[in-house]
């Protein structure tokens, strides 16, 4: 199948890495993809949690979908919908808030949106900081600076 005949498309960015870019415009609460893979217990890299202690994975776009403090989308795991949280412009990086879903996540990591309610550090909802988070956010044992 074409791949032009997807409104979504996966690239890859520098300090991104693979992300999701919509090719056409999508209003708020458009839907923006309607996903499907396997489902099951392991948690992997690119899965989303449908439920706790459910994942889907090898989905065509949302396992690629950045995260955002402030995201433009959300998933809604009950319908398997992507769905547009505000207007979108043709050619917009697509993001998800991780935290939305995943109660732990693959690999905890910094984050750098921007936003004023950037949150710096992202984890599942359900986990402690790490030992890396912690000097992030300057808590716990701090680094040596410079
Ligand atoms: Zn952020």
């Amino acid at each position: 199948m074409e791949d032009d005949a997807f409104p979504l498309v996966v690239t890859e960015r520098p300090r991104l890495g693979l992300c999701v870019l919509a090719r056409v415009p999508f209003a708020v609460g458009e839907v923006l993809d309607r996903f499907c893979g396997e489902v099951g217990p392991e948690l992997r890299q690119h899965s989303l949690q449908v439920r706790p202690g459910l994942h889907i994975s090898g989905t065509r776009f949302i396992g690629y979908l950045s995260h955002g403090c402030d995201p433009n989308c959300r998933l809604d795991m009950a319908r398997f919908e992507l769905v547009a949280q505000r207007d979108i412009a043709a050619g917009d990086l697509l993001t998800i808030d991780y935290a939305a879903t995943e109660d732990v996540l693959f690999r905890q990591f910094a984050c750098t949106c921007d936003v004023d309610a950037c949150r710096r550090w992202v984890t599942g909802r359900s986990e402690a900081v790490d030992a890396e988070g912690r000097r992030v956010l300057g808590h716990g044992p701090a680094p040596k600076h410079g």
